[in-house]
């Protein structure tokens, strides 16, 4: 195999190992992810991955992707793999008319909220703007409005995508039904995508913030939480955190060294509504408020999510409850560990209906979801965060539903428990049909077991 003969046929770049970027090139946004390709593909078009996929099955070569790096560390490197990094296909086009955006393979979801929010429009953004808007979809997303508007897999409405025999194709609901239904919540499995059309929405101010206490008053301010949110109308999404800060320079004095409990939330709606809602948390006495009235466009910033590439470690579950008995078991857990962050989200409302016009991810019927991570600067510090990671999931495993959701699996996980049993045997299908050799190795791999696949 010459890598050089891929080089000449694509007009973005191949780096190999040997060459000088190649430890840049390898590197994900979790920079504790060892990606172990046989080299790393810049695209800049959707021709140069047509290239790409033709030279893959060339030389019988599995492709995997990085849209954002963010979910990197699963991936399986044990075959001979060729690593597309999309990060030079950042096209953006919004249609304020039709109230959609059309984007390319590697934007990021901040750069496509900020488009959409120049036309008073919202894309179903999560917590943190620089995932790709690609890897975020297609394994779900749940973002600070999901309770209202579902997930965002499900506002996909076309995708323009190169199949594993090499063709380029444009998949809608008319036109390969199947695959467009797999990409729809079922990750990278399937075909490479070069560039999506989703639908926004019509939304210009959001009321969101987070309120902090000291760590302290873990168990209390998390029991308020509990016990506040369930009678909420769909139009409000939050979560419960713990956060145990670094004394690093880099944070701000106020809260450099220090531990809190926090709620966070989103309210779609008037202002005073939210205001309303949110008193009896204020009441509470936090030290720190952050709420107020935003465009969508700036909500990547209420939950403080790392700007820049860092090395961790973290993993996730869906929660069938959380009892006072799981609160008071999280924090034990927790609290001292090694671990940076914890949150469990209140989801339901849109995101628990299932509709015929969803994809193969149609609806998430767990109430809670947990994640957890921590930051793993060295071997030492990985192998105490994996452990409380571990212990995380444990004391909180009563009240596991069995489930896993896509994006928050930070490792190896047996896809069976990410879909129903019928919406995977579905997906095997499509798989085989569109992807027989094998050729899109996602991070989570459906049809084969992943071989460090825990449930
Ligand atoms: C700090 C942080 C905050 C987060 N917040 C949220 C949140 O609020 N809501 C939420 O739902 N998730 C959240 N996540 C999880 C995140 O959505 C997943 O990690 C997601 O996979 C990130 O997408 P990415 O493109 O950055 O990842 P990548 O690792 O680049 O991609 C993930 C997978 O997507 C597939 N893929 C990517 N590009 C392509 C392509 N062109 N063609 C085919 N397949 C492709 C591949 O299978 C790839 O392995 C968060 C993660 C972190 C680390």
């Amino acid at each position: 195999m010459e890598l050089s003969d891929l080089d000449e046929r694509i007009s973005g770049d191949v780096v190999a190992p040997g060459d000088e970027a190649w430890g840049a090139a390898r590197q994900a946004w979790n920079l504790a992810a060892d990606q172990r390709p046989v080299a790393v593909v810049y695209p800049e078009s959707a021709d140069d991955v047509v290239a790409t996929v033709r030279f893959a099955t060339e030389h019988r070569l599995r492709i995997a992707f990085n849209a954002g790096g963010h979910n990197a560390g699963p991936i399986d490197w044990s075959g001979d793999t060729l690593l597309l990094k999309t990060e030079r296909m950042t096209g953006i086009e919004i249609d304020p008319a039709a109230g959609t955006a059309r984007i390319e393979a590697g934007v990021l979801a901040g750069d496509l909220a900020a488009a959409a929010g120049a036309h008073g429009l919202a894309f179903l953004s999560g917590t943190s703007p620089n995932v790709g808007v690609v890897g975020y979809a297609l394994g779900g997303g749940l973002s600070w409005l999901a309770r209202e508007h579902g997930l965002a897999c499900n506002t996909i409405l076309a995708a323009d995508v190169v199949t594993a025999d090499g063709e380029p194709r444009r998949i809608d609901r008319d036109h390969e039904p199947d695959l467009f239904w797999a990409i729809r919540g079922g990750g990278g499995n399937v075909a490479a995508i070069t560039a999506l059309e989703l639908r926004l929405f019509p939304i210009t101010s959001v009321f969101a913030g987070a309120l902090f206490w000291p760590i302290e008053r873990a168990a209390e301010i998390l029991e308020a939480w509990r016990t506040w949110h369930p009678s909420l109308p769909t139009t409000v999404e939050s979560l419960g955190r713990l956060l145990q800060l670094p004394d690093v320079p880099v944070l701000p004095d106020a809260v450099r060294g220090r531990s809190f409990v926090l709620v966070e939330a989103a309210c779609l709606g008037p202002s005073a509504e939210a205001e309303a809602l949110l008193q009896p948390l204020r009441d509470l006495g936090p030290e720190m408020d952050t709420f107020r009235s935003m465009p969508p466009s700036q909500l990547g910033e209420v939950n403080m999510d790392p700007e820049m590439p860092v090395p961790y470690a973290g993993d996730g579950l869906l929660l069938a409850d959380v009892p006072a008995g799981a609160v008071d078991a999280l924090v034990d857990a927790f609290v001292g560990s090694s671990l940076l962050h914890v949150e469990v989200r209140h989801l339901g409302g849109a995101l628990s209906v299932p509709g015929d016009e969803h994809g193969v991810l149609d609806a998430i019927p767990d109430p809670y979801v947990l994640f957890t991570f921590g930051m793993t600067p060295d071997a030492a510090v990985h192998a105490a965060v994996v452990r409380d990671v571990g212990r995380v999931l444990a004391a909180i495993g009563p009240w596991a539903s069995g489930r896993r959701y896509l994006n928050f699996a930070e490792v190896g996980v047996d896809a069976r428990t990410i879909f129903p049993a019928a919406s995977y045997e579905r997906l095997l299908r499509v798989k085989a049909t569109y992807d027989p050799m094998d050729r899109f190795h996602a991070n989570h791999p459906v049809g084969r077991t992943h071989p460090t696949a825990s449930v």
